[in-house]
Formats: structure tokens, sequence, C-alpha cells
């Protein structure tokens, strides 16, 4: 038998690759709209590709364990010192760190209703017991978190923004909480959208580590940056907590194509403001499509959007795939009648659109 814990525990669902629907739709894949993982519907930057090249004539080696390149350009960029990081197959892996270095069985982890998936996952694959605090408008309560914690308290998982409510924390507040947590919980700030923000009051993390020993954030190349597929996210953390997820650490967790990939887009300006962009656009527009379709949606800063179908959230999620638009059903987050939509291209967004309002014609 699998441990207690894990018992209790079902399979993640990602999103249905696009291959497998066009199969089944007997398309072409690029009659398909996958709208269901909050990636960035650009593609990859060049510079990247062209890095990725260059990376795959040194594969027959090891890649650096250390990281010692990306570290070096994510110190300089973000003005925290290199030992502050973590680097992680994605930010999924650090999150994953955190729970194994820090909750032995039967420690409490907190994290809010309609949070990110992953936290329960890692939770559980320890033996920690989640403690699940109830939401607010969708978002974090931190009050509620606040009064969660115990003796037997651990870690705190906050998403800020949140996936897949898309809602938010803002400075003050944060900053209250943080001020409340004793010193020996880890609180981490997994802070996965923080790239398309542009928001005067919310929060970056970095700029509490000095102030909270105990803070570690979480960030990802996966989203504004474009890498998914790669696998390559980090956490940053005092020197203290970075020491102990080194141990625990697989030595070569991240591939080198990935490292390279990373450090050339981090550099690449012009395709990080351009991803911006189109989502900002994006978003405007498909909060426009939502609204004119009569449909309640969940204010979001990142690249995504949450709507309440009604009621039919999975009968509208089937038959959005009988028309090549994959979306995401978010039951398994306690939001059985909304739907996630990630924010595509100009194109895909009113695919998606014009899918959505046929779908609803036929089922009125
Ligand atoms: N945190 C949040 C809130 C997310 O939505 C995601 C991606 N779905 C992640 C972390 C993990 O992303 P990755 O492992 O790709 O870095």
């Amino acid at each position: 038998l699998a441990n207690p814990g894990v018992q209790g525990l079902q399979p993640y669902q990602p999103g249905k690759p696009v291959s497998e629907v066009a199969r089944e739709l007997g398309l072409e894949e690029s009659a398909i709209v996958k709208l269901a993982s909050n990636e960035n519907p650009l593609g990859p930057s060049q510079r990247a590709v062209d890095a990725m090249a260059r990376a795959v004539g040194d594969l027959a080696r090891y890649p650096d364990g250390n990281g010692f390149a990306l570290k070096a350009a994510l110190s300089a960029k973000y003005g925290v010192a290199a030992e502050c990081f973590t680097l992680g197959n994605g930010s999924n892996d650090v999150l994953e760190l955190v729970a194994r270095a820090y909750v032995a069985p039967g420690d409490e982890v907190i994290f809010s209703e309609h949070a990110f998936a992953v936290y329960p996952i890692v939770t559980l694959g320890v033996g920690g017991v989640p403690v699940v605090a109830p939401a607010q408008d969708w978002g974090h309560d931190l009050a509620a978190m606040a009064g969660r914690i115990s003796d037997k308290t651990r870690v705190i998982f906050i998403a800020n923004p949140n996936n897949p409510t898309g809602t938010w924390l803002k400075r003050d507040a944060l900053q209250a909480f943080l001020d409340s947590v004793p010193e020996h919980i880890i609180v981490v700030l997994d802070e996965a959208y923080c790239e398309y923000v542009d928001e005067v009051e919310y929060p970056n993390g970095l700029l509490w580590l000095e102030r909270y020993p105990n803070l570690v954030v979480t960030r990802t190349f996966s989203k504004l940056y474009g890498l998914a597929g790669l696998r390559i996210g980090y956490a940053v953390a005092g020197a203290a907590i970075t020491n102990v997820l080194n141990r625990i650490r697989q030595p070569f967790n991240v591939n080198s194509v990935a490292m390279e990939a990373a450090l050339a887009v981090l550099e690449d300006d012009a395709y990080l403001a351009r991803s911006r962009q189109v989502n900002a656009e994006g978003l405007r527009q498909l909060e426009a499509g939502l609204s004119g379709l009569g449909l309640v949606w969940i204010p979001s800063i990142g690249n995504f959007i949450t709507f309440d179908t009604g009621g039919n959230a999975n009968g509208i999620f089937d038959r959005l795939l009988q028309r090549g638009v994959i979306v995401r059903p978010i039951a398994a987050y306690g939001m059985p009648s909304h739907l996630r939509v990630s924010v595509g291209t100009e194109a895909e967004n009113q695919q998606f659109l014009d899918a959505l309002s046929a779908v609803l014609k036929e089922i009125a």
C-alpha cells in the first residue's frame, strides 16, 4: 500500500494534448485552440530557441548542477544574492522541495480553498496534513489563513496572483500577514504569474526576503517567459533556507537546455514586453466577450480568466472540445460550475468566444 497521505490523492489532471484532440476530431493540429494551461500563446522567444539549438551540442555532458550562470543572471536582474536561488524542474519542483524539507508526517500545511492544485499534492506526498482555509470572494482570506495556524503548522502556501481564480493580495495586507506569522513557519509566496502584473499595490516578494527569514518566493519560466515545456523555475529565499533546499535537491534537477534557454529569454526584453502586451489586450478581449455573452467572470491579473457557466461547466467544456477549443474544468479546485480559459492570441481568443457563443445557443 502507498503511504496514507498518498492513498487519498487523485493524479493531477493536465489539459488534454492537442494531438489527441485533433486525432479524435479528425482535424489538423493547427485547427485546435488550446487555452487550458496558462501558457504563453506567442511560443518561445527566438533567442531561447537559438540558445537551445546551441545547447544541444553539449547534451552528452551533465548540466551544471549548481546552475551557476543562470543564478548569476537572476541575481543581477533582481538584485538578490546568487546564493539565495534554488533552481527547479519547474517551480512545482521547488514547491515539493519545501514540503520535503520542512513537513514531516502529521505536520500541518495551510493553504486557501481554490488555491493551486500542487499544494495538496506536495503536502500529502510527505504525509503532511492539508489545512484548507475558506476563500473570500474566490481569493485568499488572510485572516482565515492566520486563524488556522496551530502548533503543528510548518508551511503556508500563498499564490499571488492565485491560479485558477486570478485574484491577488495587496502589499499592506500581505505584509501584515507576514508580520503575524511566527518565524519558525515557512511562508511560500508563489509568484508564478507576477511578471504579468501591473498594479501599484501588488507586492514584489523579493523585496521582503531580508525582513522575513522564513519567506520563500517561487517563480517560473513557464508563463510569461514561454518555456513551460522545458520545466524550469526557481525559489528565492534567505541563505539558510536555500542551504536546506539544496541538501535534498536532486543534483541535476534542471537540464542544460532549459538553463540555456532561460538565460536567453531572461534578457529578451522585446519578447517579454510583447508577451505582456498580448496578454493585457487578450484579457480585455476575453472580459468584454464573456460579459457580452452574459457571463460572470472573476477579475484576473494573470494570463487566464475564470468564468461562471451557471452550472453546466462539464457540458460546456465537452461541447467546446467538440469544436476544437480546449479550456480547463476546475471542479478539482472546488469550482464545479466554473471554467478557466487562458489568454491566447487575439485570433485564439476570438475562436474561443465564437465557439462559446455557439455552445451557449445550442444548450439554451
Ligand atoms: N504556481 C502556480 C500558481 C501555477 O499556476 C503554476 C502552473 N500551473 C505553477 C506554480 C507551476 O508552474 P511550473 O511548475 O510550470 O513552474
